[in-house]
């Protein structure tokens, strides 16, 4: 039997990754500003750029959408709701949860939600 990871190690684990996602954007903001004030000036690189500025979005956007979502697993932890299926109530398996702390659904029910095996 795998041991249950203890509330408070699933909130530094969250902490951290709320963390991460935070810098992660803000990086990718740094990088997206740097690059249109590259672009007004060398008007011959602004195929490249663009590109560079497409990824950088991509970046920003991923980073933000996994914040949310760390940041929501956080709130549900302080609420107590924390590791329980949102669909049946039923215990989340705990080796799920630190593999994927933002979700809501246990096995078989995130199955039956998205109509294909749990990530
Ligand atoms: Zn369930």
């Amino acid at each position: 039997m795998p041991q249950s990871p203890r509330p408070q190690e699933l909130r530094e684990e969250l902490v951290a990754r709320v963390e991460m996602f935070r810098r992660r954007a803000a990086l990718a903001e740094a990088a997206i500003t740097e690059l249109r004030a590259d672009c007004d000036l060398d008007a011959a690189d602004a195929a490249s750029t663009r590109a560079a500025l497409t990824e950088e979005h991509g970046r920003a956007e991923e980073a933000r959408r996994q914040l949310a979502r760390a940041t929501a697993a956080l709130h549900r932890l302080d609420e107590g709701a924390f590791g329980l299926c949102v669909s049946c109530g039923a215990a989340i398996d705990p080796e799920r949860l630190l593999a994927v702390p933002h979700t809501r659904w246990c096995v078989a029910c995130r199955r039956d939600v998205e109509g294909r095996p749990a990530r």
